[in-house]
């Protein structure tokens, strides 16, 4: 094989697919176990957990090392990944892994309201304080970092209200004073944001959005320098952490065309943000790629590209709008191949949303000019109600 560094598009393809673990097939398969048996005591009492390792099904089998295998391939610079039974256990576990009584998390107010209920209340009940900031903060973070300080929490663009924060700025302060850095990743992916390339020790994904990308599963990777890799995995199986052999090779499917559908999710999602910026009805549009959006010097600095996710401010009646929509199904989750769309009100403590009246959407694979006439006729009705 040639020497050259494989593009993302590639990895993507090849990656976690080693043949000891594919054998003839085009895809590991999968391995469902619980017990795995061996040929002698001396074999048992030598098998070590990992990448490789049969051990006991919850160290996983090639089914969940191949995922693994991808995942971490996808970030330059990561030691390991591991996996969980959804996005939030791969937030929780890393953060409970890492902190300990009397430390201090630093996270941002626009934060994924569970892992904000998860900071105030287990991680409160066990004497770790979280300190909100405000996710525009940038190299300022420094002042809000005390004695007490162990790790930061960052999410970029944050959840509802997009605000594109400064992960590089961040972390390489957050480095040079021994704190650990965690980056829920979950809209870039490392495809549009390679997260340990840009300074961060703990990669995080909510591998139900794009990676699985069907609405079908429940599925979190936490991916991690070799500094804190193997303290997070050890943690979690020490919690009992395990995914159901289903799901990560679900997992892994959908990572083999991850590339062309965030293309796909990016171009649309773009392409209906201007769109919208021109209707009368539509105040700021919070999408990374316009400059309404807080951050977006940031985002036009640090990505590669847009995915499928942003939010807008309604200037007619919200409930009018979303009941319209008819391509639009109205849930939380995101990142399948369908269009979603969600009102919001962001709950924040020490800032303010950008705006107010904010619903969300998730653009999918459906025909954007058959998305763009669904709007339109939605905009409509709601500019016409009291
Ligand atoms: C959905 C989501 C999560 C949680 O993922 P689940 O798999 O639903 O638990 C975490 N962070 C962000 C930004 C999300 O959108």
């Amino acid at each position: 094989m040639s020497k050259r560094k494989q593009s993302q598009s590639t990895k993507l393809i090849e990656g976690g697919r080693r043949k000891e673990w594919r054998r003839k097939l085009v895809n590991v398969p999968v391995e469902r176990a619980s017990t795995i048996i061996f040929d002698n005591v001396a074999e048992l009492e030598e098998s070590e957990p990992g990448l490789g390792g049969y051990r006991y099904g919850l160290q996983g089998t090639a089914t969940h090392w191949a995922l693994a295998e991808a995942l971490t391939g996808l970030e330059p610079g990561a030691a390991g990944t591991a996996l969980y039974s959804s996005g939030l256990a791969a937030i929780t576990t890393p953060l409970l892994a890492l902190l300990s009584p009397a430390d201090e998390l630093l996270a941002p107010d626009n934060v994924y309201g569970p892992t904000r209920r998860f900071c105030d209340t287990i991680l409160k009940r066990l004497g770790i304080a979280t300190l909100y900031y405000d996710p525009l903060i940038g190299g300022q973070i420094s002042k809000l970092i005390g004695e007490k300080t162990r790790a930061i929490l960052l999410e970029s663009p944050g959840s509802q209200t997009m605000e594109v924060q400064d992960v590089p700025g961040i972390c390489a302060i957050a480095r040079e004073r021994g704190i650990v850095t965690l980056l829920d990743n979950t809209w870039a992916t490392p495809l549009l944001f390679p997260a340990i390339a840009g300074g961060v020790d703990v990669a995080i994904l909510a591998a139900t959005k794009y990676v699985g990308g069907h609405a079908d599963l429940m599925l979190g990777a936490a991916t991690a320098t070799a500094q804190y890799y193997q303290l997070i995995q050890t943690a979690s199986w020490h919690l009992g952490h395990a995914v159901s052999a289903d799901d990560a090779w679900l997992g892994s499917r959908g990572l083999r065309t991850m590339g062309v559908r965030l293309r796909q999710h990016g171009d649309s999602a773009l392409k209906i943000a201007h769109w919208l910026k021109e209707r009368p009805e539509v105040g700021l549009v919070l999408h990374p790629a316009l400059p309404d959006c807080p951050g977006h010097e940031t985002w036009a600095r640090d990505f590669k590209g847009s995915s499928g996710l942003f939010s807008f401010e309604l200037k007619v009646d919200r409930e009018t709008f979303v009941n319209a929509l008819e391509l639009f199904g109205i849930g939380y989750s995101w990142g399948g191949y369908e269009s979603l769309v969600l009102p919001v009100d962001p709950h924040r403590t020490v800032t303010n949303a950008p705006a107010p009246n904010l619903v969300r959407l998730h653009i999918g694979l459906e025909d954007v000019e058959d998305l763009i006439a669904d709007l339109a006729v939605a905009l409509d009705q709601a500019g016409r109600s009291p």
